[in-house]
């Protein structure tokens, strides 16, 4: 990026250099807009391509971020890992490419947010959104989990929204790739209100069965308006989860087909919770042609209405 530009009221160019064969340089521009979001390390901002004018999404890691090899590799699995994915319901891969300062990753942009900001909004949604969104997302999971890669950190605020409300699947951070379907995975990893008891546990290892579990947070979190798990310390979140210890609060209405879902995802043996083609085929999804395959504009403010 051009620090001379870094002013406060002044364009933001971003320049990528392409070397060609012949030796001469070629420039490609971007003009940096406003500020999607931080992460970790990355700042996301919309901007547009200047020779497409195609506004998009750039997750900008200054390198000083990644001093630490352990850093490094990480960022370099998040590439390796999203860029060979190609799906409706995955965050679009467009492009990477890095200049001294910074390493830039170009995603397709996610104009309403995440599911998180709708949460936090809307408090709980109806069930006709959750099973609306659960279809996006086990569809999703099924094209990651056909191409051995098991994301490890299923969360709302990892379920973006495009303009046309489309889920979209993103942030590859803590994704692994199997080499095999029977290998077993030993790191730690993922976020507190999410994560399976297999990892807390360690010892057996985990596989794609944790995503599920995710999965099932996220319908309980969607319907009920919290995680089933959450206190105000990680370590008795973690006790919780060991010990499968939630419940359905009484005073928010919940279907027996939603429920038993929601009970038998939360399962402690991996083996016994239900695969992806089960759930999709469960009685809270597979409703008979009920369940829209997006919901309009208006229910990022409030509920759809029942006509
Ligand atoms: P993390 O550090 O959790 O990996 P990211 O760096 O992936 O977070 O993203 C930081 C923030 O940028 C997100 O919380 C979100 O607000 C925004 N963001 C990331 N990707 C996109 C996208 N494709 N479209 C719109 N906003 C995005």
């Amino acid at each position: 990026m051009d620090k001379a530009n870094e002013g406060k009221d002044q364009l933001i160019i971003i320049e990528e250099k392409i070397s060609k064969v012949n030796g001469e340089m070629a420039v490609k521009k971007y003009l940096r807009g406003k500020l999607l979001g931080k992460g970790g390390f990355a700042k996301c901002y919309e901007v547009t391509n200047l020779e497409t004018k195609k506004i998009i999404a750039a997750k900008i890691i200054p390198k000083q971020t990644l001093t630490k090899n352990r850093a490094r590799q990480k960022l370099i699995s998040e590439i390796k890992i999203h860029k060979s994915l190609n799906h409706q319901h995955v965050v679009a891969f467009e492009h990477v490419f890095e200049d001294h300062e910074n390493v830039y990753i170009l995603l397709e942009l996610c104009t309403n947010h995440t599911l998180n900001e709708l949460i936090k909004r809307r408090k709980r949604l109806t069930e006709l959104e959750v099973q609306c969104y659960v279809v996006q997302i086990v569809n999703a999971l099924k094209y990651l989990h056909s191409h051995k890669v098991i994301h490890r950190d299923l969360k709302l605020g990892n379920l973006f929204l495009n303009e046309k409300m489309e889920i979209k699947l993103g942030d590859f951070g803590l994704a692994t790739k199997l080499e095999f379907d029977g290998e077993k995975k030993h790191t730690i990893c993922g976020t507190p209100n999410y994560i399976a008891p297999e990892i807390l546990d360690g010892k057996t290892g985990h596989s794609y069965q944790v995503d599920i579990w995710s999965l099932g947070v996220i319908i309980y979190t969607l319907l009920i308006g919290k995680p089933p798990f959450e206190t105000p310390d990680v370590k008795t979140t973690y006790k919780k989860i060991r010990n499968i210890s939630y419940g359905f609060p009484e005073n928010v209405p919940i279907s027996d087909q939603a429920r038993g879902l929601i009970t038998r995802i939360l399962n402690i043996d991996p083996q016994r919770r239900p695969t992806l083609d089960e759930i999709m085929s469960s009685s809270f999804l597979n409703t008979g042609g009920t369940i829209p395959k997006v919901l309009p504009l208006a229910t990022l403010a409030c509920p759809p209405s029942a006509s």
